[in-house]
This record gives structure tokens, sequence and C-alpha cells, in this order.
């Protein structure tokens, strides 16, 4: 089933949380290098470090837990980047402890993952005080976010809503996080916290079918 098929009541595939976090963890362990090696040009390098290693505890998480549900899914995403260092760790276990929250039943509805995606962007910005145009992660969730608001829009909306803000990154220089120290080298240089959103909203939209 496409997501764009569902009504707003309609929970997602069977399996969607499952998918999601096997496909995040398949993917990360290809694009960290890549990613990492963004924030070697803008920050202090140790992205892709702090990636891996969320994402091997997000396994060992998995693995101990068993989860079933979407809810018990992303709870093992999320515990597995709070054990995680970096300024990336935190945010990103926050922001998946608000999407593993977001379901009632077994599955999200599209409806409940546009709320989960909302709560997640609003603790980021309250823990890291990142703006829009701040050269950060919110570059990619802010724009995801908003897609998904919009009545009738899909994950693959906020898919192509994340992937543009992650190219936006580029042409600016950074004001918060590490890259912030660098100043002008910052740009030209694409957020590897923004790229590694588009990712996750990317997954998010393949894994709803
Ligand atoms: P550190 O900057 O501590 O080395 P990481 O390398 O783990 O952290 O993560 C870097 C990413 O974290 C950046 O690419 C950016 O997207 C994100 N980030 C850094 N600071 C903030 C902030 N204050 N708010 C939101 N995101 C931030
Ligand atoms: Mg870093």
């Amino acid at each position: 089933m496409n997501a764009s098929d569902t009504t707003a009541g309609d929970e997602l595939a069977p399996g969607f949380g499952r998918t999601w976090t096997e496909s995040m963890i398949a993917t990360f362990a290809v694009e960290a290098a890549r990613l990492g090696e963004l924030d070697r040009l803008s920050g202090d390098g140790d992205f892709g470090r702090n990636l891996t290693s969320a994402y091997a505890r997000v396994e060992q998480e998995v693995a101990t837990a068993r989860p079933r549900t979407y809810r018990e899914w992303l709870t093992c995403v999320s515990r597995g980047f709070l054990g995680t260092g970096g300024t990336s760790g935190p945010l990103f276990g926050m922001f998946f402890r608000e999407l593993a929250r977001c379901a009632q039943g077994d599955e999200p509805t599209p409806a409940e993952l546009g709320a989960g995606l909302a709560a997640g962007l609003a603790v980021v910005q309250r823990y890291g005080q990142a703006e829009v145009g701040h050269k950060t992660m919110v570059d990619a969730l802010s724009p995801a976010a908003d897609a998904l608001a919009v009545p009738g829009a899909t994950l693959r909306d906020a898919a192509a809503a994340a992937a543009r803000g992650a190219e936006s990154t580029s042409s600016i220089i950074a004001r918060r996080g590490r890259a912030s120290y660098v100043g002008e080298a910052s740009r030209g240089v694409l957020d590897p916290g923004a790229v590694a959103v588009a990712l996750i909203v990317q997954l998010a939209a393949d894994a709803a079918g």
C-alpha cells in the first residue's frame, strides 16, 4: 500500500516500524563515512563515528528488547542515539523518542506520524536552539514537518522537502554546532545532520510503500 493511498485514519503497512528501523541500520552502515567526511570538512569529523555507534547500539537494543510494535522499534532507535556522544546523539535520541510516542496502535497513521515529526522538531529546537538557516539538521526537519502538516500530504512530499532543505545548507555558513567555529570554511559544504535527516525521512517514505 502506498502512503498516498491511505486516508488519515489508516495505519501504515504492518511492519512499518521494523522496515524503517532495519533500513536505517543498513543505509547508515553505508552512508556514515560520507557524512563523517562532511563533518570533517566543516566540523570536527566525528559525525560518521557517532552514527555508526548509534546504529550499533540500536542493533543491541533490538536484540535485547525484541520489539514488535512501531513504538517498540522506534524506542530502540531512540535509546541507541541517547547512548551516543556528540551533539547529534542526544538530539536524534530525543527526536526519535517523540516519533516513538506518536502512535496509538501497532503502527502509526500518517496523521500521527506528521504530529510525531512536528514534536520531534520542537524538541530538537528546544534543546539545540537552532532556527532554519543556521545550517543544522533543523534545515531539513522543519520543511519536512511543514510539508507533512498539509492536508493530503504524504511522506514522499516530506522526503522531497527534507532533501531540498538539506541541499540549501551548502550555500550558508553555520550558526550552531561545531561547524559555526569554522565560519566561512563551512560554506560550500552540506550540513551532515541535515543530509542524515533527509535520508531518514526518505527511508520512512520507502518503508510506507
Ligand atoms: P558535534 O557538533 O558535537 O561534533 P555531531 O558531529 O555528532 O556533533 O553532529 C553534528 C550535527 O549536529 C550537525 O551536522 C548539525 O546538523 C547538528 N547540530 C549541531 N548543533 C546543533 C544544534 N544546536 N541544533 C540542531 N542541530 C545541531
Ligand atoms: Mg561533529
